[in-house]
């Protein structure tokens, strides 16, 4: 079986074109939230997940440009974004938005996959980025494995040995596949549509069964096309930016 994990897509359908390409073909495609905000295209993006059959679950954009309370923490040009959203997106972008659990549980032959935009303890808002957070929450993960998006950083924390106190961080841009048959693993795929670990491409990850392994990817997409739409679009000319830093 082979599962592409896609997360934080933020309404930029280049990106996503790009990623699906590269994918081929898939038995299943797991989304962990933030379809849209930021970009231009969040109609055609949820379009696109919707059309491919994408579990999904929601993130704090989602939720927002949904009309829900998370619009409330975000910085200025996030809640401008949110708002252009808010205004544009038709009413079963809206509904499919609003119906998006905060979690999901995926059974798998290397073991249970929970799957969540932020954290069990804090699904919407908190991100998983270092070990300390990742030692913190793996008391509260009811699955052997645990699948994360929000922060946009492609991460692997694994328990190593016997006890699940002792977990590892490995860098994922060594491009060492995650073994999954031992131990248990969070894993974040990295964000397609506003990468920000220093790398513009779109960042996604496959999980293949068969072999026991979850492998980053990164695919170019053309960023200028998206950031053309952006400012057309009248958004945040800030956001547009960024996607050149992938920051
Ligand atoms: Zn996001």
């Amino acid at each position: 079986m082979r599962i592409a994990v896609i997360s934080d897509v933020h309404s930029n359908l280049r990106a996503l074109e790009a990623v699906l390409a590269d994918i081929g073909a898939a038995d299943a495609y797991w989304h962990l939230g933030d379809a849209v905000g930021y970009g231009p295209d969040p109609d055609a993006v949820v379009e696109r997940l919707r059309q491919l059959g994408a579990i999904s679950v929601r993130g704090n954009h989602d939720d927002a440009v949904a009309g829900g309370e998370c619009i409330r923490w975000f910085v200025a040009d996030a809640q401008e974004a949110a708002e252009w959203s808010r205004a544009r997106i038709s009413a079963a972008t809206r509904a499919w938005l609003a119906a998006l659990p905060l979690q999901l549980v995926q059974e798998t032959p290397v073991g249970s996959f929970t799957l969540v935009h932020g954290s069990p303890r804090d699904p919407l808002l908190e991100y998983v980025y270092s070990r300390a957070v990742a030692r913190e929450i793996l008391p509260e993960i009811k699955t052997r494995h645990c699948l994360v998006g929000h922060s946009h950083i492609p991460l692997h924390f694994q328990t190593t040995g016997e006890r699940d106190s002792s977990l590892e961080e490995w860098q994922v841009d060594s491009g060492h596949p995650a073994r999954l048959g031992e131990g248990r693993a969070i894993l974040n795929p990295g964000g397609v549509g506003q990468p920000r670990d220093g790398d513009p491409r779109a960042a996604y990850m496959i999980i293949d069964t068969g072999a026991g392994e979850a492998a980053w990817r990164r695919v170019d997409y053309d960023i200028e096309a998206t950031q053309r739409a952006m400012r057309d679009a009248g958004l945040p000319p800030a956001l547009a930016f960024r996607l050149s830093l992938g920051h």
